[in-house]
């Protein structure tokens, strides 16, 4: 037990947190008390860290605190959440753990979901579960508590659930995948099931304590809080003092597969200086932290359950925006006062402004109505209604102007999603999916002919060639400065600069004829 033997200082509250049970006052309290107390409790003695009088010491994060904290065992942590009351709900969990056969896991989970109504991604690897799902409640609830209290293998697996009027997924999409999350190289390699390996998780209020220290003017060494996500979920929302991910999405961020193996927020910034990261809900931290670890940096932090945990507690302090979810709310206030995500009239607001006229912004993001720009952008309810759903004025002259449309209840990817507005309803009225239709197939049409002519021009010039070349061997070197050998051989270099000229491209043609050879 990493606890026993350390010297810490505590009050009832942090304590209460640590072992998690109810504070009975906030008032400190002195080793030996806290002892009996923990017996009273009927808790093993073991749990709880050595204590001595004085102030006490998790309140202020300090490394070896949260270090505690991390080392409280999995049951104390905040318990999972009471099923919610609607018919449907959404369902997130992850758990990071070696799974020597996940095929068979894979088809008990397959067994134990048929014919309940599930859906949504879960993949299972050699190194734990990820799953983004939901459906109706009763059926959803039944699945998560099989395998938190029936499948050893996931024991102390902590999970979400959010209310929902119906279902928030298309499709089940139960899968084995070797790698959980996307990543550059993957992350087979990667030790994330070595909690020793990951990046130390802070509960929601040990992140916002550490959040003021790093944005306190008098403190020494600054925390770098890092943003591990994709960078329009930024733009959503985002902690204060987070910059935006120079990569447009999380996959794409350095690792020791890449040109540069660290983020461009933290070149040349010293491997002992703590780093916060923060995800949704966990996993890419937890991920992400094992490759910084490996390129030494030490003092990784992760908030713990990701940010919709953050939010869940009521700690909105620090954020500012909504959170982009990956379902089909899209996007989800935060519940503080004190933060900017407030459900107005037109949408939830977003951090970054409108970036066509720089005004506040409102969600879900938009992709441009022209399929040939399909940007991905986010902008005021002013700008999305005078652009007619494109991202600038240019765009909306543009040939092709149609979008993915939304059926009833499916959603696409993120990057066929589509709102419910004028621009969606007038292409389904005019009837354009059909003429959408033909024109794809003219253009198949087309290509089909063009990739044809290219083969028979081919097989001509290779039969040219051939013609020459035997030719060529039929004649006896004694020969060779025969006219007829000569002028065969002066056809055939032709015929092979043509041929390279061609392969270079018309740029190389126009500059040859410049020259005059
Ligand atoms: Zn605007
Ligand atoms: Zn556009």
């Amino acid at each position: 037990m990493a606890g026993r033997g350390m010297l810490l200082r505590s009050c009832r509250l942090c304590v209460a947190r640590v072992l998690g049970i109810a504070p009975r006052s906030q008032t400190p309290v002195v080793g030996s008390r806290l002892a009996a107390w923990s017996l009273v409790q009927a808790r093993p003695l073991v749990r709880v860290p050595q204590l001595v009088p004085g102030p006490c010491s998790l309140r202020s994060v300090t490394q070896r605190a949260v270090h505690e904290a991390a080392s409280a065992p999995s049951e104390a942590r905040p318990g999972n959440p009471t099923p919610p009351a609607s018919s449907h709900c959404i369902l997130n969990f992850y758990h990071l753990v070696d799974i020597p056969r996940p095929h068979e896991v894979l088809e008990q989970h397959r067994a134990f979901l048929e014919g309940r109504e599930v859906r949504g991604r879960i993949y299972i690897s050699h190194q734990g579960i990820n799953a983004q799902c939901g459906g109706v409640t009763a059926d959803a609830v039944a699945y998560v508590q099989w395998l938190a209290q029936e499948q050893s293998l996931f024991e102390g697996l902590r999970y979400k659930l959010y209310p929902a009027d119906d279902h928030a997924f298309p499709r089940l999409r139960l899968k084995f995948r070797p790698n959980l999350i996307s990543l550059a190289g993957g992350m087979t390699a990667a030790p994330v099931t070595d909690a020793q390996a990951r990046a130390t998780p802070l509960d929601p209020l040990a992140w916002k304590e550490m959040l003021a220290q790093a944005q306190s003017p008098s403190s020494g060494t600054k925390p770098v809080v890092l943003d591990v996500r994709n960078s329009y979920e930024w733009d959503a929302g985002h902690f204060e003092g987070a910059q935006r991910p120079l990569e447009d999405e999380f996959r794409e961020t350095p690792t020791a597969a890449s040109r540069t193996p660290l983020p461009h927020h933290l070149e040349g910034v010293d491997p002992a200086t703590p780093i916060m990261m923060y995800c949704t809900g966990g996993i890419r931290c937890d991920v992400y932290s094992t490759h910084l670890r490996a390129q030494g940096y030490s003092n990784l932090y992760s908030l713990d359950g990701g940010i919709q945990s953050y939010l869940d507690a009521g700690v909105g302090e620090h954020w500012k925006g909504s959170l982009y979810v990956f379902d089909s709310r899209m996007a989800v206030p935060a519940p503080s006062p004190a933060a900017t995500g407030e459900e107005g009239e037109a949408g939830l607001i977003a951090a970054a402004p409108c970036q066509v006229c720089g005004g506040a912004a409102v969600l879900p993001h938009m992709n441009c109505a022209n399929i040939d720009c399909n940007k991905l952008f986010i902008a005021c309810p002013a700008c999305k209604t005078h652009l007619k759903g494109c991202c600038s004025e240019p765009c909306m002259t543009a040939p092709r102007l149609l979008r993915p449309i939304k059926d009833a209840g499916v959603y696409g990817s993120w990057t066929a999603y589509a709102g419910e507005d004028g621009v969606a309803a007038a292409a389904i009225r005019s009837g354009r999916g059909s003429r959408r239709a033909q024109r794809r197939a003219v253009r198949l049409a087309e290509e089909r002919s063009r990739q044809r002519a290219k083969r028979e021009e081919k097989m001509e010039r290779r039969r040219l060639v051939e013609q020459v070349m035997a030719a060529c061997a039929a004649k006896a070197p004694a020969e060779a400065e025969d006219p007829a050998w000569r002028r065969l051989r002066e056809a055939r270099l032709k015929l092979m600069a043509q041929r390279q000229d061609k392969l270079r491209g018309p740029a190389h043609a126009a500059a040859k004829e410049a020259r005059g050879s």
